[in-house]
């Protein structure tokens, strides 16, 4: 029988509206941020939060500010009304913490709306209720005090399964107590407060005051507030990075079983794992006991160089020269924590305190004037720099970026040097490991190819070309570069840069080393179903097994490799930022550490165990073929046969085929998900941290494809 292609149409945009609703609102804390954070864009000086159900039952925040005007709220819930925006030139300088327009609207479709508010100057405010995007009836006049307060009831009544899995979790009352505890310190003119439905007392019930200190201890107690120091950063040099920090960092004295970092960006709460992971990183080695730390920073930026819009919530931001920005950071944290622990725990000679205890803004001399012998970098100023990529918001700042090799070495190697002593104090056996990796690292940059290099940092991002290439402009040339080399090569790099730093990915579930290496050994056979090797297969598998946990300490200290006792593999490290390898790959992965690596000499142990992370988190092709192109014939299958499903060639016009959805949506779901990580991740710490080796101008990962003048010239004689 025929088969009819099935039709293809339109969603409805209420089902539209509720999908995307549900990326903003992921759950009630993130209602809970928005709603405050609107409070906070109307200037008020009061915002108090009541939750029923940890926010799934009832979300209401009520505030004392302007209040919304009569003739707006018909429009107040739908998508991309507001007050704060409206050119796009305007996101580049946005002061408000909303801009979008997304928030209200979003909770309207996934729960049940109430806003009550009154402006000042009039007699009685308004109350009226909305549902999916719309006003349900007229506003109805009703008592009110100045301000506005908003009533989401039941949310994601509407999305089954988000709401059981929410319910059956942990609530987020606590998370959202945290949250407002951390509005409270930065925001210390207002007073918060946050507390359960029917509850007498607030959880949390901050007074207005003048003071940081005095914010932080009514809302995190005077345990924490007396164990604080003040730490300031700034930087003004266009050159190497604008900003300037303030804050309130712990001492040697605090002790607590998490870290807290509470982080403003331009007034706005965000989270920035590298600056947290870089600060923890600081305070661990540092302080003896490994001490977590409490931290408040707030960093000003000039507007421009931030980039508010690469998260669907805000909650990530993406910074101009952020890597430079962090290194100053951890820096002024390292020297403030050694300072003030000097006389208790190292009471030595060491040179290195000398250099590391002068301010930021003494040391900036020396960071931002880059030693003569490989100053490359032009000045432009930020207004001069030219955007070629209207289509990459996010990678849009990358691409101003400059990279200055020296100010930036000489920054990461002084902090190099002060860990470097820190552990050698600890662990005198380890200074040996670290000359190794140096010398890694020094060849990295000794055989760095300065016109490549160029190109990668100074690049658009145009697109992919094919599953391999990715197309580029670099002033008026047009480049083909194989993002696969390109990205081995990064991760490689990163590898020996962030050696025995590494944060972790965590394997939802442990995997057997031996049934890895087994499904690797398969995989590489041509007769997967022959048996007469396969008491050899796992004899390999055991050996190798053995070998890796033998090596597990080693993989696990300076790799972030973590295996088990009884040889499970169950972390990962994180080498870039926001990306994780494809876990198809893992057996491959650990076949080649056991096969590959050369254990003896540390130096090559090294070398080898960071090509072969690089193997594997290389930007590879997923392994299911790109449906966009002519792989689509393989997500066919024959219904009467599902042998044949990979057949390609034999059923290529058959209309009895039938697409295998769930197949096909996963490999579009990879090759989705690839091409945002190319885009938004390799690219942009490419353009930060790769130096591309000589090789690469000879072995095809970089092909100039065309010269615009020389195109200009053609099209002008036609
Ligand atoms: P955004 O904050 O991105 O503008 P929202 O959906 O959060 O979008 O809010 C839409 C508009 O509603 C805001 O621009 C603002 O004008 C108004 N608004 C929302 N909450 C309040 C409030 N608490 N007080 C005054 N006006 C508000
Ligand atoms: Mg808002």
């Amino acid at each position: 029988m025929d088969m009819e292609p099935p039709r293809i149409h339109r969603l409805d945009e209420a089902v539209v509206n509720r999908i995307s609703a549900g990326e903003v609102i992921q759950r009630p804390l993130s209602a809970v941020k928005e709603l405050v954070e609107n409070s906070l864009d109307a200037g008020s000086t009061s915002i108090s939060v009541t939750l029923k159900d940890g926010g799934l039952k009832l979300i209401q925040v009520s505030d004392d500010g302007h209040g919304i005007r009569y003739e707006d709220l018909p429009i107040l819930c739908e998508r991309h009304t507001t007050s704060k925006l409206s050119k796009f030139e305007d996101l580049q300088c946005i002061k408000s913490m909303g801009f979008r327009g997304e928030a209200l609207a979003s909770m309207t479709y996934v729960g049940h709306v109430t806003v009550t508010t009154i402006t000042e100057g009039q007699l009685h405010g308004y109350r009226t209720t909305y549902r999916d995007g719309l006003m349900e009836h007229e506003p109805k006049p009703c008592a009110a005090v100045k301000g506005t307060q908003i009533m989401i009831e039941n949310l994601f009544y509407n999305m089954t399964a988000r709401r059981k899995t929410l319910q059956n979790s942990a609530d987020d009352y606590p998370k959202i107590v945290d949250l407002t505890c951390r509005f409270a310190i930065h925001h210390k003119s207002v007073s918060f407060s946050c507390r359960k439905h029917g509850a007498t007392r607030a959880d949390v019930h901050s007074v207005a005051t003048s003071s940081r200190l005095d914010a932080i201890r009514s809302v995190y107690g005077l345990s924490v507030a007396q164990q604080l120091m003040i730490v300031e950063a700034s930087d003004d040099d266009p050159l190497s990075s604008i900003f300037k920090m303030e804050g309130l960092m712990s001492n040697f004295n605090y002790t607590a079983k998490k870290a807290t970092v509470v982080l403003f960006i331009n007034d706005r709460l965000v989270e920035c794992g590298a600056l947290k992971r870089a600060i923890e990183i600081v305070y661990a080695a540092t302080l003896p006991k490994a001490s977590k730390p409490f931290i408040y920073l707030s960093i000003k930026l000039p507007p421009e160089h931030i980039d508010v819009n690469v998260h669907p919530t805000k909650r990530e931001v993406s910074l101009l020269k952020q890597e430079v920005i962090i290194e100053k950071i951890q820096s002024v944290i390292e020297s403030k924590l050694r300072n003030s622990n000097e006389s208790r725990t190292f009471q030595e000679q060491q040179r290195i305190d000398s250099t590391s205890s002068v301010s930021m803004t003494e040391s900036k001399d020396s960071l931002s004037h880059p030693s003569p012998s490989g100053s490359r970098s032009q000045k432009v100023p930020v207004h001069k720099m030219v955007r070629t990529d209207s289509q990459d918001p996010a990678g849009r700042l990358h691409a101003y970026l400059q990279i200055k090799p020296c100010s930036n070495h000489k920054g990461s190697s002084l902090l190099t040097s002060v860990r470097s002593s820190v552990r050698q104090r600890r662990n005198p056996r380890e200074t040996a490991d670290l000359s190794s990796i140096q010398q890694l690292t020094k060849e990295i940059d000794s055989g760095c190819h300065s016109e490549l290099q160029d190109i990668v940092g100074h690049c658009t991002y145009i697109g992919m070309a094919d599953d391999v290439f990715a197309l580029l402009q670099h002033n008026t040339h047009l480049y083909l570069v194989n993002v696969v080399n390109l990205s081995k090569e990064l991760i490689y790099q990163q590898v020996l840069r962030r050696f025995a730093h590494f944060t972790a990915i965590q394997l939802s579930n442990p995997a057997p080393l031996p049934e890895l290496i087994m499904l690797a050994l398969k995989e590489e056979d041509l007769d997967p179903e022959g048996n007469e090797d396969a008491e050899l297969k796992e004899k390999i598998a055991e050996m190798n097994t053995e070998l890796l946990k033998q090596k597990a300490e080693l993989l696990e200290e300076y790799f972030g490799i973590h295996i088990d006792s009884s040889g499970n593999l169950s972390r990962l490290p994180i080498v870039l930022d926001q990306y994780t390898p494809d876990m198809d790959r893992v057996p491959e992965f650990i076949l080649c550490l056991g096969n590959d690596v050369e254990w003896e000499d540390e130096r090559t142990c090294f070398q080898t165990i960071a090509a072969a992370i690089g193997n594997f988190y290389a930007f590879h092709p997923p392994l299911l073929p790109n449906p966009s192109d002519n792989g689509l014939k393989f997500y066919k299958r024959d219904p009467s046969d599902g042998h044949e499903m990979r057949d390609t060639a034999k059923n290529s016009d058959s209309v009895k085929e039938d697409i295998d959805h769930e197949l096909l949506s996963e490999a579009e779901n990879a090759w989705a998900q690839r091409e945002w990580s190319i885009q938004h991740v390799l690219f942009p710490s490419m353009r930060l941290f790769l130096k591309p080796p000589t090789s690469m101008a000879t072995n095809g990962t970089f092909v100039k494809v065309a010269s615009l003048e020389k195109l200009y010239k053609i099209f002008e004689r036609c």
